[in-house]
């Protein structure tokens, strides 16, 4: 019977740790519905589980569903194996990421486009919403209804968008029990096609707040409601924010989907250009390259916000503040301050906490750390990661001579990945540029591009015509307040 003692899969229980070293180690249903650890910092597998050549060599002939149960139950050992498997399931259907191109296939969940031999797309947004965060959006609403029932707890979302995290959120959460989503959006700031997709939702569970005021308006008023504690206690006030570790752990399953789609052996290498904003697409590659998965190069892509690219070029992370964040045509990767870096430099700098304590005040306070200088740079170069920089004018080029060339409409988040990708592209090494949006719902870029409104899938034509649901307000803490308790009550 000894024997038994070491099977491969004998979980030691998957804890998750704080990036500041200050906080208990928690399980993943107990970090999934909260925020920031309390110590400030994000939370992290204690270890990276790893995949051998066995294990990828089997997963190799998967489906989207059957990858992303092998990928997540690594992640998630406190919910019965089948629960797990039900919800992945009832995730990633055909019907919900529906919006293929021609000659794609719904069942594959994220498609490949070739464009010419060794470069690719892979298409992460033929969800609702027409972009890549409903890869990882979808599955919080599910994990979070099968968590809250289980424990007979509710939750009130509160939020502000400037269009598109808002909408992945509340497509992900309509109709789900036990969760509200209360979301505040600058009155009339959203290009008409995003009014339209949140603004149409008629579920009673989902509430639009449209704020007489700017997004920066809608945000203050989201801090003030969190910072009353005892309001937001009262209340079950929760977020979906991007440094959610569900979904980074989401996004890494797509990392393996592409990797396999464009290589007939695991011997092989494949690059991924990654449109960066607060980085959590390509963390989620960077947690897939520590699973085992043979990645050469994670290519970093930034706009005209370089805060990214300035550190993978000269190891100096100096974030921005908002006043200095350019309003650019590939407006989702407008960031001044990449939340979730904070997890990847912890990987560099070895998992010291206290190390992370010391750079994180330095940031906190509004300044910036130097990695060099610290000796943690030559990992970078290890963990494959590469960077570039992309403006309006290379955008524009690009989708322009993607249609000549491919006969293809990319969106501009998709333009800037590929404009990288092509600086960083080897021999032998399929490059697979991950598209981050459809064009469709950015439709002005591309007429000022190609002349021409993009295709838009059939099922969203005319949605700019359906009836809307929404509650305009003057940018008041108070307000809000009154509004949301009242549908607490
Ligand atoms: C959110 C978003 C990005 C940036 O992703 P991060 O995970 O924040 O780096 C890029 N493109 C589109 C279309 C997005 O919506």
């Amino acid at each position: 019977m000894a024997a038994c003692a070491t099977t491969r899969h004998e979980s030691r229980a998957m804890k998750y740790i704080s990036t500041r070293g200050n906080s208990p180690a928690q399980t993943f249903s107990e970090i999934l519905l909260g925020g920031l650890a309390p110590d400030g910092g994000l939370y992290m597998p204690e270890t990276y589980p790893t995949f051998s050549a066995t294990d990828l060599a089997a997963m190799r002939g998967m489906t989207y569903q059957e990858l992303a149960f092998a990928v997540l139950s690594r992640f998630v050992d406190d919910i019965p194996a089948a629960d797990l498997r039900d919800i992945v399931n009832r995730t990633y259907t055909p019907e919900v990421y529906c919006h293929t191109r021609a000659g794609q296939k719904a069942a594959d969940i994220t498609p490949t486009l070739k464009l010419e031999d060794d470069l690719y797309l892979l298409s992460l947004s033929n969800g609702p919403t027409l972009a890549f965060k409903d890869m990882a959006m979808q599955l919080l609403g599910n994990l979070f209804e099968y968590l809250l029932a289980k424990t007979a707890r509710e939750i009130n979302i509160l939020g502000a968008t400037s269009g598109d995290t808002g909408s992945a959120a509340e497509y992900a959460m309509r109709g789900k029990r036990g969760v509200r989503v209360f979301m505040l959006s600058p009155y009339q700031k959203m290009s008409r096609f995003q009014t339209a997709q949140m603004f149409s939702l008629q579920d009673p569970n989902i509430y639009n707040i449209a704020v007489k005021g700017v997004f920066d308006d809608a945000q203050d008023i989201v801090k003030a409601v969190s910072n009353d504690h005892a309001f937001k206690a009262e209340h079950k006030i929760g977020a979906v924010n991007s440094i959610n570790w569900g979904r980074v752990a989401a996004q890494v399953v797509y990392y393996f989907k592409g990797y396999f789609a464009v290589t007939r052996s695991n011997d092989q290498l494949v690059s991924f250009s990654v449109p960066s904003g607060n980085f959590g697409n390509v963390c989620a590659g960077h947690v897939a390259r520590m699973l085992g998965l043979p990645i050469k190069h994670l290519v970093v892509a930034t706009n005209e916000n370089d805060v990214l690219d300035e550190f993978f070029r000269t190891g100096v992370y100096h974030p921005r503040g908002s006043a200095q964040t350019y309003h650019t045509s590939s407006p989702s990767m407008d960031i001044s301050k990449a939340s979730n870096f904070e997890r990847f430099v912890f990987d560099l700098v070895g998992r010291d906490g206290a190390k992370m304590r010391e750079l994180m005040a330095r940031v906190d306070a509004g300044g910036s750390f130097d990695l060099k200088a610290e000796g943690s740079f030559a990992k970078v170069a290890d963990y494959g990661f590469v960077s570039g920089v992309s403006n309006h004018s290379h955008r524009m080029q690009t989708i322009r001579t993607v249609h000549e060339q491919y006969h293809v409409t990319i969106d501009t988040h998709t333009a800037d990945g590929l404009k990288v990708a092509l600086e960083h592209r080897e021999s032998g090494v399929p490059m697979i540029v991950l598209e981050t949006a459809l064009p469709a719902k950015f439709e002005e870029a591309i007429v000022e591009a190609l002349g021409h409104v993009p295709e838009r899938p059939h099922a969203l034509e005319g949605l700019e015509d359906l009836p809307q649901r929404f509650e305009v307000m003057e940018a008041d803490v108070n307000a809000v307040k009154q509004f949301v308790a009242a549908r607490i009550a």
